[in-house]
């Protein structure tokens, strides 16, 4: 060894116990957690190569930080601990592997209990006969803060405790979280007083919790999971983690959803991966992984703790942080296909949830005013899933002195086409339904892969065909002369005649793709695939409303016929028929038509489908198939899909590590099939 790596370990002691200090005592953390499990799991390496050097001060050997001297002190009746963090599959599987070398076979043959890993502070509350007692923060994992006035205030925390027969004494452990709605609220309000603005909504929730003032914490919206069950003499009548948490549910607890049972370590992982790429851009709350533990509490005692500090029985499956910071360097604005004018950031590349980010939305401009952003502002950028990166705000105490001395202000006019704007409520719109901006939105949309599928009609290519006067909308497509378009720059006469030929191909496209390619309002895939089939063709979902006709294409079928149709709303109806009722989409439609398009929807598609009428939920993994796909042969096939399971259910098909939604169906008693029934019925019924 050499003495650098005894400096080395020195400096990250240091260095982890500053960012400790900062992170779980002033609630103003310095560090990005990535940063922090980086350095921890570097200084855990020294330690492990070089056992002398480990201090018994480590910050490897320790959780969280010792309580405040303001708060009163609680002694947890079990040491609250921390956990082992994973990084990918391999290090869960090395995980479970450790453990079976410890329990053998029991290990897995319980299977494992699969949570979300919520990223709030943990409390414990005491309850005496079922009636809350005292709360306390997590503090040093032996000994917490007292904030028992200040969990009071959360609302779903139960005072008193559902049912009968509660232990005579027990600690409810979970966690206290600040939803990302109310966090972004917070802080414009914080703002607006001058106060500055909480770096996250974690840092949100442990700052309002531990609030001197409990009427201060009222005012926050914090909310409650609970995950854990502390009894004095250390048993757990319940047997399993996931009878643990509907214990909880039971006595009125809330618990986090997106829970899993999993059989094996397979469906451990798919599990993970979904709610890393699915789900979590679906929560209102932060999470930084998911949890897994293994489901026998008899195991759980068997395995133990290493080093008091975490248990050896359950780890954390961390995530790629889903918030990261970054230079705002511009805003920008495009126009949108309803006209709609979107203010947009363009940041300084960043990773973040996996992926770079260049652009994120900034959603209107009184946002932009209310959150203080100004162009060169470090920002917070959030990323999950597959929605669209959006700018939480600035960082506090690191705007650059260069910054403008105000936020960007609200355009007048129209960018593309210098129309004057329209204010509704916070958004601007632009009214000319020739722009060009709104036309090359719409333009984009209709060529898109789900709509008309028409090869080659990139952004660039359709404005450039827009700046050269070529096309002005959809049914200029059609009409397109492939000699003109050659003559455009990067244009051969080649790629020139591939795309006339591939927008000639897109006349043969079914009338639900049309329907979704029109860029109606609200009408996604789904509505269109459901309009499609219902009416058959074109002629009559327009067809004549009171016996008006207008041109060619009439008005539409009354919106309480398309609000008739399974799984089309209100919302859709009206929107459908607004959109029929303008004279210029008719004389749009009239030209399409006039252009060879196909208007209806091939019969085969149109008749009885396997999950004809039925609303169908969907649980946990498939392995054939993608969830998209799915919703998408269910809907076809005459289905609806939706996401939570309800008394109007009518199947549930489960796949791999199915969620709570299984057990729901299972209560309310409504038919489950699995993955194969469910491709054998698709296969029955056709697509
Ligand atoms: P941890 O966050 O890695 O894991 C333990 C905690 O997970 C538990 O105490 C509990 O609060 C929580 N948890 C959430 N959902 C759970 C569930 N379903 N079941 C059980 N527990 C659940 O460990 P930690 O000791 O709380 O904190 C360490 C982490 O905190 C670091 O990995 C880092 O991300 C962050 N940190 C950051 C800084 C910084 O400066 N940025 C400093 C210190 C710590």
């Amino acid at each position: 060894m050499s003495n650098s790596t005894a400096e080395r370990a020195a400096e990250l002691r240091e260095a982890l116990t500053r960012a400790s200090y900062e992170y779980y005592s002033l609630d103003r953390p310095t560090m990005s957690d990535a940063e922090y499990d980086r350095l921890f799991r570097e200084l855990q390496e020294i330690e492990r190569a070089h056992p002398e050097l480990q201090a018994p001060d480590s910050p490897t050997l320790r959780v969280g930080a010792p309580p405040v001297e303001s708060f009163e002190k609680h002694e947890h009746m079990a040491p609250m601990g921390s956990l082992a963090n994973a990084f990918s599959d391999e290090e869960v599987d090395a995980w479970h592997q450790r453990a079976v070398r410890v329990a053998g076979d029991a290990a897995s043959a319980s299977g494992y209990s699969a949570e979300l890993k919520l990223d709030g502070l943990a409390v414990a509350i005491t309850y005496t006969d079922g009636v809350f007692a005292l709360g306390a923060t997590r503090g040093n994992g032996r000994v917490g803060e007292v904030v028992t006035a200040n969990l009071r205030t959360v609302r779903d925390i139960p005072l008193r405790l559902h049912g009968s027969g509660h232990p005579a004494r027990m600690e409810v452990r979970g966690e206290v979280y600040f939803p990302f709605s109310a966090f972004e609220r917070l802080n414009i309000e914080r703002a607006a007083r001058g106060e500055p603005p909480f770096a996250n909504p974690r840092n949100s929730a442990a700052g309002s919790l531990r609030q001197l003032d409990p009427s201060e914490t009222a005012k926050r919206p914090l909310r409650f999971f609970g995950y854990s069950i502390a009894l004095p003499d250390g048993s757990a009548p319940w047997g399993t983690q996931s009878r643990l948490l509907d214990t909880l549910a039971a006595w009125g607890v809330p618990t986090a959803p997106h829970h899993a049972h999993c059989v094996t370590m397979a469906d451990v992982h798919a599990h993970a991966h979904r709610i890393e790429q699915q789900l979590r851009a679906e929560l209102d709350f932060g999470i930084d992984g998911m949890v897994v533990k293994i489901e026998s509490c008899a195991v759980q005692a068997e395995l133990g703790n290493i080093g008091g500090r975490e248990p050896r029985w359950a780890i954390a499956r961390k995530f790629a942080p889903d918030i990261a910071e970054t230079r705002l360097l511009d805003i920008k604005v495009n126009v949108g296909r309803t006209g709609k004018i979107n203010p947009y950031a363009v940041l300084e590349p960043v990773e973040v949830g996996g992926t770079t980010v260049r652009y994120a939305t900034l959603h209107n401009f009184d946002l932009i005013r209310q959150k203080d952003l100004r162009v060169g502002d470090v920002v917070q950028v959030r990323r999950a899933g597959e929605v669209i990166p959006q700018v939480l705000g600035p960082v506090p105490g690191k705007r650059d002195a260069k910054a403008p001395p105000r936020p960007t202000a609200m355009p007048t006019h129209c960018p593309a086409c210098g129309t004057l704007v329209r204010v509704e409520e916070k958004d601007i719109f632009c009214d000319n339904g020739a722009c060009p901006g709104r036309q090359l939105e719409a333009i984009v949309h209709f060529a898109s892969r789900d709509a008309m599928d028409i090869d080659g009609l990139s952004y660039a290519r359709v404005e450039q065909l827009i700046e050269a006067g070529l096309v002005e909308n959809v049914a200029d497509l059609y009409e397109l002369d492939a000699r003109r378009v050659a003559e455009l720059d990067r244009f051969a006469e080649r790629s020139a005649e591939a795309l006339v030929a591939a927008i000639d191909a897109s006349r043969a496209r079914p009338l639900s793709r049309l329907l979704f390619g029109l860029g109606i309002r609200h009408v996604g895939t789904e509505a269109a695939t459901l309009l499609a089939r219902r009416f058959g063709t074109l002629e009559a979902l327009s067809g004549t409303l009171n016996g008006r006709a207008h041109g060619r294409v009439k008005a539409p079928a009354s919106s309480d016929e398309v609000e008739s149709v399974h799984g089309i709303g209100r919302t859709i109806a009206a929107s459908v028929a607004a959109y029929f009722a303008d004279p210029a989409n008719r004389a749009l439609l009239t030209r399409l038509k006039e252009s060879g398009l196909r208007f209806d929807e091939p019969a085969s598609a149109a008749v009885g489908g396997a999950f004809e009428g039925m609303t169908v939920v969907i649980t946990g993994t498939l392995s054939t198939m993608g969830r998209a796909e799915a919703k998408h042969r269910i809907t076809a096939a005459g289905g609806k899909v939706t996401d939570s399971v309800s008394k109007a259910t009518s199947l549930v098909v489960a796949g791999e590590a199915p969620g709570s939604k299984l057990e729901k169906a299972r209560m309310l008693e409504v038919p489950v099939i699995d993955e194969r029934e469910f491709v054998r019925r698709l296969g029955a019924g056709g697509r």
